[in-house]
């Protein structure tokens, strides 16, 4: 009976992840999938606490168990409040290296225990006859996929938070390349030729996969972390349905597999969106790869006047507004409603150009803006907003710089060369503000700031909106 109920609390919990999942991709539930997704997580880990039951033998350990969730939510609850949108991403990848770590544990607690249970009352080479394959190969899958994504995770969040600097020296794709062909051969190898003896090349394994996780991240920089970031997220999803395969434990298993589809998924749009392949991502070292001199940006800008700007898109038909990564430290999302409704009511059509990595992390201009009401629809995707700049008069590109970089386009020793952009300068006027002339994520100078059709608007995000739309108020 009590298996029965604990298998029911495993159905709901599946259940409640994929109902969770789906309601996360519309903003308009997506608060709510996450309470969703929440709560069946909860139903699961209460029910394996107080339901599971293996011949009588209760689970035990209820001290530790609580005292861990306790830890684990208050750490959570107190990160998650107080972290500040921007530094979401870190969040993401600090709490994702967290997930693979749990999932390599797990992998070391199976393979100690299968090895001391196999050695009972054996000797060692009847114990390479007793292991079963299929366990073992998952125990260092398990391994190998969770401790990359723990260490990986670990020097992505030092390098979004500036902590660790990008790294690359000769030869490293190939170096990377083969640590890992050498790890995964040699776990075939144990695998295959286990025995009680193994422990140390066990855990040298986990030593290498660490070390390969670390090597794998340090040269990416520029534009190319996004991509990264959800690559490891779904090395965590597979890790963790490594554990439930081991445990035969229905809803690890789904989760896990939710998780890594999509993560996968995911990166699979990211790349699309920076123009690169999948197999370019999993072999590394993709973003150290640039070669030549970068072309130099010269010419000079102009300025344009707050009073300049209101009249030019009080008068405008149409206007597109590009939000990046200045907007959200500015928390400018509400004032830029407010600019967008003004200019309604005058009867200007606005719309938003939405760049898939614009800001910090997946998504984010969409959750910045939905925080702010600003309908749904009147985001446009990459793919629609270029085919409409042509007929924009007035493109306003509220902190984004890379996304708008041409360099994507014309130099090919850009760090971002090949990445699609937002295609703004087809639009008849350009009007940029952001705090200076200093360069965005990827470190380089934007040739769109120097065109003639490109006025800046210099200030913080939300001051400047504040201003303009006092100003278009007036006009
Ligand atoms: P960028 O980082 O290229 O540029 C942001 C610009 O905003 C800066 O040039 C800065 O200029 C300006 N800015 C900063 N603060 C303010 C402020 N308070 N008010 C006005 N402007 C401000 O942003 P984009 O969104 O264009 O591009 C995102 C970049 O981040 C890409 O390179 C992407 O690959 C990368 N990335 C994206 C992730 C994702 O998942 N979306 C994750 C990790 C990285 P100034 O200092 O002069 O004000």
């Amino acid at each position: 009976m009590e298996l029965n109920l604990l298998t029911l609390c495993y159905l709901l919990g599946s259940l409640s992840f994929i109902i969770g999942l789906k309601m996360l991709s519309h903003p308009d539930t997506a608060r709510k999938g996450n309470w969703v997704a929440a709560a069946g997580m909860a139903i699961a880990i209460f029910g394996t606490i107080f339901l599971y039951n293996e011949d009588g033998v209760k689970l035990g350990n209820y001290p530790w168990i609580f005292a861990g969730l306790a830890v684990g939510t208050i750490i959570g609850t107190l990160a998650a409040q107080k972290v500040k949108m921007t530094a979401m991403p870190e969040m993401v990848s600090l709490f994702n290296g967290m997930g693979g770590a749990c999932a390599a544990l797990i992998s070391i607690v199976e393979f100690r225990h299968l090895i001391h249970t196999a050695q009972l009352g054996l000797d060692s080479s009847e114990i390479k006859l007793s292991i079963d394959t299929v366990t073992l190969l998952i125990i260092f899958a398990g391994l190998i996929i969770g401790t990359i994504s723990f260490s990986g995770s670990m020097i992505a969040w030092g390098k979004l938070n500036g902590k660790v600097k990008d790294l690359a020296f000769n030869g490293q794709q190939m170096a990377n390349n083969v640590l890992l062909i050498g790890i995964l051969a040699f776990a075939a190898y144990l695998t295959y030729n286990i025995s009680n003896t193994n422990f140390f090349w066990f855990y040298l394994i986990a030593f290498a996969a660490v070390l390969y996780g670390v090597l794998f991240v340090l040269p990416i920089g520029g534009a190319d972390m996004p991509v990264v970031i959800s690559l490891l997220n779904s090395f965590t999803g597979v890790a963790a349905a490594c554990g439930g395969f081991l445990y035969d434990n229905q809803v690890m298993l789904t989760g896990g597999i939710l998780v890594g589809a999509a993560g996968t998924l995911l990166t699979i749009l990211m790349c699309k969106a920076m123009n690169r392949s999948l197999t370019n991502v999993l072999l590394g070292s993709f973003g150290g790869s640039v070669k030549g001199e970068q072309q130099a940006v010269t010419g000079t800008y102009k300025e344009i006047s707050l009073s300049d700007a209101a009249i030019c898109m009080s008068y405008a038909s149409k206007v597109m507004i590009v939000p990046g990564y200045g907007l959200a430290v500015a928390q400018a999302q509400h004032i830029c409603h407010e600019l967008e409704q003004l200019l309604e009511e005058k009867g200007v059509e606005v719309k938003y150009a939405i760049h898939p990595v614009a800001g910090r992390m997946p998504g984010h201009m969409n959750v910045l803006l939905a925080e702010a009401d600003v309908n749904y629809d009147a985001l446009l995707e990459m793919e629609d907003a270029n085919n409409e700049f042509k007929s924009t008069d007035v493109v306003l590109i509220l902190g984004a710089n890379d996304v708008v970089n041409p360099a994507a386009k014309t130099d090919p020793a850009s760090p971002i060369y090949g990445m699609p952009i937002l295609e703004v300068e087809q639009a008849k006027t350009v009007i940029v503000n952001k705090r200076s002339m200093k360069p965005g994520y990827a470190g380089i100078e934007n040739a769109l700031f120097f065109q003639p059709k490109t006025s800046m608007l210099f200030g913080d995000a939300k001051a400047a909106l504040q201003k303009l739309v006092a100003e278009i108020k007036s006009v």
